[in-house]
């Protein structure tokens, strides 16, 4: 099996109330949710997961004073460039989900194959206003990368040897866990049904999902999914895994 070295850029932070965070979390704590972009690299491949968030998308929600970007460094493809990758050397882009920290720079990557879950190109097509963290832009850029799509159904998925996409659904319609293989094992990328550590070490629950029990599954199948797993947005992850590289 193919054995990755998976690395992250940092992309700047997004806010996140306590009680979106973790079921019972206090509303009015305001907590900054790191945003970091995975990518491998191989002879052949660069494989991104997710896109971060574009400032122009935060505008669109209001939320442009509430997040950070250091610039440039915290450009993703500023940030991305100083790594080695340039946007057209990218050849597989995983999509997690469409919320907008995520999808901000879907666009960017020409010659990408990028793959996202059926479920989640349904939703995004019909979104409820009570949506919270999807706007147009979101259906815009997917409507984009039409011709670069390939669309995930069921519960997973191969992209290449060693990199699997697994639906969890819960945080929103269709998202995806992203399990690669690496020399330390499995690394899990859980994506936003874990945003923090407390969910995967205390099994607390998100705050923010549209169905609590497919979140609830989710958590259950963790130890399965990976020898390594990661949160979503949890600062402790810088701790964990400094200098950018995770396996
Ligand atoms: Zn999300």
């Amino acid at each position: 099996m193919t054995e990755y070295e998976l690395r992250y850029i940092k992309t700047g932070t997004v806010p996140s109330r306590g009680d979106l965070l973790l079921q019972g979390g206090d509303p009015s704590e305001v907590r900054a949710g790191p945003v970091y972009v995975f990518y491998t690299k191989t002879a052949k491949e660069v494989v991104l997961i997710d896109t971060s968030f574009h400032m122009d998308d935060a505008k669109i929600l209001g939320v442009e004073k509430d997040v950070t970007r250091k610039l440039p460094d915290e450009d993703p493809l500023y940030a991305l460039k100083q790594v080695g990758v340039e946007p057209e050397d990218v050849t597989h882009l995983i999509l997690t989900h469409a919320h907008f920290d995520h999808v901000g720079y879907l666009d960017a990557f020409s010659n990408a194959k990028v793959f996202a879950h059926q479920k989640e190109l349904a939703w995004i097509a019909g979104l409820p206003a009570w949506s919270i963290g999807y706007g147009s832009f979101s259906v815009e850029k997917i409507e984009r990368v039409r011709a670069q799509m390939t669309v995930i159904y069921g519960e997973r998925a191969q992209i290449l040897p060693g990199i699997e996409v697994v639906y969890a659904g819960g945080h929103s319609a269709g998202s995806m866990a992203v399990v690669v293989n690496t020399k330390k094992g499995r690394v899990c990328l859980c994506g936003d049904n874990c945003f923090l550590y407390e969910t995967i070490e205390e099994h607390l629950p998100i705050g923010l999902t549209n169905n609590l029990y497919e979140s609830l599954a989710f958590m259950e199948k963790l130890p399965a999914l990976g020898d390594i797993l990661i949160p979503g947005h949890d600062p402790l992850f810088f701790d964990r895994f400094p200098n950018g590289v995770v396996a």
